[in-house]
């Protein structure tokens, strides 16, 4: 029982389920039938936890290596992309020779970018180990950052398949959690208003998100990204919508300085702004409140940008690289699972960034 996901160049099976990764190597060979090797990228604290569970699904004689990358976005490097190639190339990796990414969304950006660049492009299998990787590990979007500029180099590079054990999310910090569960409410508030009033209703504590209600969230999310990028797969248009929240909320992670905040948290914030922005833009009718009210129930910190200066916010949304010709492009909402692109009037956006928000 899997998600398809059908890309330009392939379609690929997403498995989610608790234990799957004690089956790896045969889901691997399902993935992939023909493969030579494998070779494992794995983030060095997901390496610690469960690098055995993974080796261990292949028979004694055919386990194969593996490489741990250091947590955090640092690794999202020119110089670990280097190391890695060179890895490959020790490893004697050919052309039907598949890397496992083996952690969130840093470990499949950078190991994904390995898979689409060496030797013009390997196959790759995601096995995401966080909350907001069931976002990063379907798509295909794979990239390293600039010191100047996040994700700058990247390519389009969908992985073969997705094996999804819920259960290692179980090891994952609290503030991890609410990064990726924010990209799960924009999923819904783009989508779809059951989505929406399923998760305030069913999900109240994020500690307690687990078994089949957890499966349900993370399979109903992906098909929500799926959806979209399989009608758009090089965003030249309703991919867009995936970046609600994000034009403020990149600002604000640039402003902190990268580290600082989680991207889920300043997506948050993001959030909320672009729901107001849609309230003052369009008049739409929207939960604003309950939406507050649920967020900051579960330990998100709302209304970041009154913490930052509005000007330099102004000019990092301008700098964005989804912002075409110095214009700020929003995504707003006509209401709950009604997604529009608008252009954004600055004096609209330095007024609702400065003042007071509405109680
Ligand atoms: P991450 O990969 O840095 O992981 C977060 C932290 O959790 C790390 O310290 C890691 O060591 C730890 N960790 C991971 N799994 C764990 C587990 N099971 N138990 C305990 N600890 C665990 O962060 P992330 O939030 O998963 O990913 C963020 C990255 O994803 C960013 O670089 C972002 O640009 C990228 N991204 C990519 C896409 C895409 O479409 N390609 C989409 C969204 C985000
Ligand atoms: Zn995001």
């Amino acid at each position: 029982e899997s998600l398809l996901i059908h890309s330009a160049s392939h379609s690929y099976p997403v498995w989610i389920e608790d234990g799957i990764r004690h089956h790896t190597a045969e889901l691997v060979r399902k993935a992939v039938p023909d493969y030579t090797k494998v070779f494992i990228i794995a983030d060095e604290n997901v390496g610690k936890l469960y690098i055995e569970d993974i080796l261990s699904s292949f028979p004694a004689e055919s386990r194969p290596d593996y490489t741990l990358l250091p947590a955090g976005e640092m690794s999202k490097s020119f110089a670990e992309y280097e190391r890695l190639i060179t890895e490959c190339l020790q490893q004697g990796l050919d052309r039907k020779s598949v890397i496992l990414a083996f952690g969130g969304g840093v470990t499949g950006d950078i190991a994904g970018f390995t898979a689409a660049t060496y030797m013009r492009g390997i196959p790759f299998i995601q096995i995401p180990t966080t909350l907001l990787a069931h976002d990063s590990s379907v798509g295909g979007k794979t990239g390293i950052n600039h010191p100047g500029a996040k994700n700058m180099v990247g390519a389009f590079h969908p992985p073969h398949g997705v094996i999804y054990d819920p259960e290692m999310l179980r090891t994952l910090p609290p503030e991890e959690w609410r990064s990726g569960y924010a990209e799960v409410v924009k999923h819904a508030l783009i989508s779809d208003k059951p989505f929406l009033n399923w998760l305030m209703e069913n999900v109240q504590d994020l500690s307690l998100l687990q078994g089949e209600r957890l499966k349900e969230l993370l399979k109903k999310s992906i098909q929500v990204k799926a959806d979209v990028v399989q009608k758009d797969e090089r965003e030249s248009g309703i991919r867009a919508y995936l970046n609600f929240g994000h034009t403020l909320g990149h600002a604000l992670e640039s402003y902190a300085g990268y580290g600082k905040l989680t991207h889920g948290e300043a997506v948050a914030s993001g959030m909320i702004f672009a729901v107001r922005l849609s309230r003052a833009e369009l008049n739409a009718a929207l939960p604003e409140n309950e939406l507050r009210k649920y967020l900051a129930s579960l330990g998100y910190r709302l209304d970041l940008e009154k913490e930052a200066e509005a000007v330099k916010l102004i000019q990092l949304m301008k700098k964005d690289k989804k912002t075409a010709g110095g214009r700020i492009n929003f995504v707003l909402l006509e209401e709950v699972g009604r997604p529009v692109l608008k252009r954004a009037a600055e004096e609209t956006l330095l007024h609702l960034l400065e003042n007071e928000v509405a109680k």
